[in-house]
């Protein structure tokens, strides 16, 4: 084990896990309530193994193909739940579903439809949130959300998928604050048809304060705490 790379993590989750509590203090939120899922991509499995021995508990991928392959390598899988957070193409819902616990960018009915038919043939269950695109040019991905409702009847009427809520990306160009206050606003809407559907899972590296301030329950943070990657993703 490096043990440079795991000081390096080590002060990065430590930084991180302060700026969510003061953020959350500030507001009057329970930071115990914030789940911090820590994206793990372009990073190797052994900083996954890193992270769970800090109390990481959630780590979240993009990319089926590096999932799968970093997965089958580390050695504390049974101490994380991990989500998925990038595009999902349905010819690899087969594969994602063999290793997510959670799916949080579902966007569109044939994913659903995909996801519930592979979940049930594992005979398993998946948590999901539906993702929203808060910028029209749809640039980083995401449903429309006006398309909000008919997803979230399409996976509260699945066998194997349980709505958790919703999740978005800051949009460029825009001020993060007002795009989360807009996602705050379709959250508590889908929440008035679904009332367990409570997870707003919002907030990355560089906006974790705005998120946090506009009801949040999930921080998807990488870069801050594992440092900067390749230009993928
Ligand atoms: C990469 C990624 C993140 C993390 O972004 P950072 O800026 O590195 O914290 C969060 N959410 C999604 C969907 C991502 O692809």
């Amino acid at each position: 084990m490096n043990q440079e790379r795991a000081r390096q993590i080590r002060t990065g989750l430590e930084a991180v896990r302060t700026r969510v509590d003061r953020a959350a203090r500030a507001l009057g939120r329970d930071p115990a309530r914030l789940t911090l899922v820590v994206v793990t991509k372009t990073h190797p499995a052994s900083d996954i193994d890193t992270l769970a021995r800090c109390g990481v508990d959630a780590i979240a991928e993009n990319r089926d193909q590096e999932a799968s392959a970093k997965l089958e390598q580390i050695t504390c899988r049974d101490q994380l739940r991990v989500h998925f957070v990038g595009q999902l193409q349905r010819n690899k819902v087969n594969s994602v579903v063999r290793y997510a616990d959670v799916v949080q960018s579902v966007d569109r009915s044939a994913l659903v439809r995909a996801l519930d038919r592979a979940a049930n043939e594992r005979d398993r269950t998946l948590e999901v949130t539906i993702q929203v695109g808060l910028d029209r040019s749809g640039q980083r991905g995401g449903a429309a959300p006006e398309d909000i409702p008919r997803l979230a009847d399409l996976v509260a009427g699945s066998r194997a998928l349980h709505l958790r809520g919703l999740m978005a990306v800051a949009p460029l160009g825009e001020s993060a604050a007002v795009a989360f206050e807009r996602l705050g606003e379709l959250a508590q809407r889908l929440r008035a048809d679904h009332p367990a559907a409570d997870w707003i899972s919002a907030g990355m590296s560089g906006d974790l304060e705005e998120a946090i301030a506009h009801g949040a329950t999930h921080l998807r943070v990488g870069t801050a705490i594992l440092g900067s990657r390749p230009s993928h993703g």
